[in-house]
């Protein structure tokens, strides 16, 4: 936080509506991951209306599995809306902090707490838009920051065509290239080694595994991939691999690793801030924790040493969201911005990028197109 003096804002609550929407972009070319294939791009998109009349945008994370999406509208549809709608809260904190403790039982009943949790960050996400919305200010000034900037990466790229989908990203601004791995030593190999190739002075690469690799196959990986010097390996094993196992990949390797985007309660980011398994950290503010918790979890994240790194891999209001918060929280993390084909998410938010740094408008709220998210809605 770079300003420890924000201005007041009225931050109470009063809404009369909570509506969703899924949107289904067709693709051309799906978008490949150690894990699962996207022939199609969903985009879950939450818009609240506050008593006043003003209106804020959300986004629920819902790339997985492939029919997940409609769940999770569900959700806010049958246990989240009827709970905040007309009920006064002084601030979004308020709010979801009471989602939670409602929903606590249902999460342990129904073993979900992922889309439970995707489905409550979505709503947060929507309430702080329409709070700086109504502020007339940018959701990072909210948080007390002045800053505009952010350095970004370009994520999702393929294991197909890569250098292909490397130099039209470079086009578009970017410097740093984030290339699938976890498709077999022979493929991986031959992609770690066109991209190392491939860079120019000032850019980097980066690899992400998805949960690929068990350990014995992740330092294996690693020690074939060590001299290529990535900028990050990141989730080289599943989220649930003890944590002894994570740091003896760490010990043998002198890549910095990279995960989080998958943990789903509070308790798995204050772990990896206090024992540090991971050297950069990775919420996902559409599919954990919104603004209210993901930027407390960020802050502790920054002040601990590690690097806080937005992930999103989905649609505009995500990506503007994860924007505003790095803005908020600072510290040398990246913003993660997907380079795959996805239109809607284009005509909702597309940073504009100058050498690998996106600057933020300063428009109130996050900024997104509400025109065409408005449209979506019956
Ligand atoms: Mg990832």
């Amino acid at each position: 936080m770079t300003n420890s003096n924000p201005p007041p804002v009225d931050m109470s609550l009063n809404l009369s509506k909570v509506e969703t929407v899924l949107v289904k972009t067709e693709i051309e070319t799906p978008v490949r991951t150690s894990f699962g294939i996207m022939h199609e791009r969903p985009t879950l998109v939450v818009r609240v209306t506050d008593a006043s009349g003003v209106r804020g945008y959300g986004e629920i994370w819902c790339n997985f599995p492939v029919r997940g999406a409609p769940h999770r509208q569900q959700l806010v549809e049958t246990e989240i809306a009827p709970f905040i709608v007309g009920r006064k809260f002084s601030t979004p904190k308020e709010c979801y902090k009471a989602l939670n403790a409602t929903l606590h039982i249902l999460k342990l009943q129904t073993g979900e707490p992922g889309p439970i949790a995707q489905a409550i960050a979505g709503v947060d996400i929507a309430i702080w838009d329409m709070v700086a919305r109504r502020a007339e200010a940018p959701v990072y000034a909210l948080f007390g920051s002045e800053r505009d900037t952010v350095p970004a990466y370009a994520s999702g790229i393929n294991p197909v065509g890569v250098l292909d989908t490397v130099e039209r990203a470079r086009a578009r601004g970017h410097r740093k290239f984030k290339v699938k791995v976890g498709f077999g030593i022979e493929t991986d190999r031959a992609n770690v080694e066109a991209v190392a190739a491939d860079i120019s002075d000032g850019e980097f690469f980066l690899l992400d595994a998805n949960q690929g690799w068990l350990p014995d196959d992740a330092a294996e990986a690693l020690r074939w991939i060590a001299p290529f010097k990535p900028y990050w390996i990141e989730e080289p094993m599943p989220v649930d691999i003890p944590p002894e196992d994570w740091f003896a990949l760490k010990d043998m390797t002198g890549i910095p690793i990279a995960g989080a985007e998958n943990f789903t309660v509070r308790s798995e980011f204050e772990s990896v801030v206090q024992h540090k398994w991971l050297d950069i950290v990775q919420p996902d503010i559409a599919k954990w924790g919104g603004f209210t918790e993901c930027s407390e979890v960020a802050r502790n994240v920054v002040n601990s040493g590690l690097t806080y790194c937005p992930h999103s891999l989905g649609g505009g209001v995500a990506l503007a969201a994860s924007a505003h918060l790095l803005a908020a929280v600072g510290g040398p993390g990246l913003l993660e911005c997907d380079v795959n084909e996805n239109s809607f998410r284009d005509e909702v938010f597309e940073p504009p990028l100058d050498d690998g740094v996106v600057k933020l408008s300063g428009e109130p709220g996050l900024g997104v197109n509400v025109g065409v998210l408005d449209q979506q809605f019956p």
